[in-house]
């Protein structure tokens, strides 16, 4: 079993299809507006006027497919008042519905918004990387689906090795907060941890 599990996103292959969200929503029955997957579409850019008087663009676009990292410094288990979220042996961070009160504290501590609150439940739900599928030696859905291989899983220094260690690029939150699980390959065009030369292009989708 995986000790650290991990995702890497490679982001120059991912096209912003959403089909990884679609998988996620599919394999745990989502009702509307809740994504525990979600694919954030960040871009920025405009013309800019040079010396001999002509203008030139400089426009930019890429996409980031983002779940709960299951971090090492999980804010989320340190937010949950009643130790419903935590973090198991295989560090897989899930919610215990037995004692989880819908307070929703996790939610508004994560800085991935990752937590989703279940209303008819009355409870938070989110990403267990697929755990069943994981006992039955498959892939969580979304890296399955993923037409472009953009998405991998597996032990984070296994991916350290084969990909480095980057873990933040504009918009994601510093990555010293939670310490996660996610390792990235830049799109050519990200933009650095804290820009703001972009703007989420679909912020009613994350
Ligand atoms: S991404 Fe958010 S919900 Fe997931 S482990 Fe990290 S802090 Fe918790
Ligand atoms: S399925 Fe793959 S290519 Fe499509 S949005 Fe998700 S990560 Fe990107």
């Amino acid at each position: 079993m995986i000790k650290r599990p991990a995702f890497y996103i490679d982001m120059d292959a991912c096209t912003g299809c959403k089909t990884c969200m679609i998988a996620c929503i599919d394999k745990n029955d989502l009702p509307d507006n809740v994504l525990f997957r979600r694919v954030t579409e960040y871009a920025g850019g405009d013309w800019v006027r040079k010396s001999d008087g002509t203008y030139e663009q400089d426009v930019f676009a890429y996409y980031l497919s983002i779940s709960c990292n299951h971090c090492e410094n999980p804010i989320c288990v340190r937010s949950c008042p009643t130790q419903a979220m935590h973090k198991d042996e295989n560090g897989i961070v899930s919610v215990d519905h037995n004692k989880c009160v819908g307070c929703r504290y996790c939610e508004w501590g994560c800085p991935y918004s990752a937590p989703q609150y279940l209303s008819e439940k009355g409870k938070m739900g989110k990403c267990d990387l697929c755990r069943d599928y994981l006992a039955e030696g498959k892939e969580p859905a979304c890296v399955s689906a993923c037409p472009l291989r953009a998405l991998e899983f597996g032990e984070y220094e296994d991916l350290v090795a084969k990909y480095g260690k980057l873990q933040v690029v504009a918009p994601l939150p510093d990555s010293s907060i939670t310490l996660p699980n996610l390792l990235l390959t830049p799109n050519r065009n990200a933009q650095p941890a804290g820009s703001r030369a972009g703007k989420i292009r679909n912020p009613e989708e994350v």
